[in-house]
């Protein structure tokens, strides 16, 4: 892997994580191959995009960057949609929780999860039902797919859903820049940028990757 051998921030070796995310799925694709299961995931359907996507503080200011570098027009299409998820989730009474780990402690992620998904709030990023951002989607986004039939994927409780079994890389970049970092959902990209306090650190390249391995071990 290339890192930069500068002090830069986190967001800089984000393509790193994308990287070894994306070879880590294809050797979970090329085992599922192997044991004669096919994955059914499909540009076009984007029933897992309604699921709660936790990030983790990384992704969220990168993902503000790649918000940030949109033309005006589509810039502001995005933005009004995570408005409107926003508005949705603060109705619903689950919007503090998922923004406060405190909050959300006495609750399981399961518990969460199953809460979030009935609301069938899209991701602000998908557009016609395939990811609009597809190249900087978070490392969640690209551990996630299945080999049971597709329209499973949209049922209340995902009965009968049959995730490929993939090393959660994802968890890891969760405290790549401060070990109490946890996550926050996607759809509240917007909301967490206004709340959150700290500025970015620099480290360098080889730092940073070794902070990655590092929270990796420890999962
Ligand atoms: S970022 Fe893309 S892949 Fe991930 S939930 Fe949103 S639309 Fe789907």
């Amino acid at each position: 892997m290339t890192v930069p051998v500068d002090a830069v921030p986190a967001t800089a070796v984000v393509p790193v994580l994308q990287g070894l995310v994306n070879a880590v799925v294809e050797a979970a694709e090329e085992r599922t191959s192997q044991m004669g299961k096919a994955i059914s995931c499909r540009k076009g359907c984007g029933a897992c995009c309604r699921q709660l996507v936790p990030i983790s503080r990384t992704e969220g200011e990168r993902l503000l960057a790649v918000l940030d570098a949109l033309p005006v027009e589509r810039r502001a299409a995005v933005q009004a949609r995570f408005a409107a998820a926003d508005a949705a989730l603060a109705q619903s009474g689950l919007r503090d929780g998922l923004l406060d780990p405190e909050k959300r402690a006495s609750k399981t992620d399961r518990e969460l999860s199953t809460a979030y998904f009935a609301l069938g709030i899209a991701c602000p990023f998908l557009e016609d039902e395939s990811c609009s951002i597809h190249p900087e989607r978070p490392l969640v986004c690209r551990e996630y797919l299945v080999t049971s039939p597709a329209e499973l994927c949209a049922g209340p409780a995902q009965e009968g859903v049959a995730p490929v079994p993939v090393p959660k890389l994802s968890a890891a970049a969760r405290g790549l820049q401060d070990e109490t970092e946890t996550w926050f959902p996607l759809a509240l990209l917007t909301a967490w940028s206004q709340a959150r306090r700290a500025d970015p650190v620099n480290r360098t390249g080889p730092e940073w990757v070794q902070r990655f391995l590092k929270m990796l071990g420890s999962k």
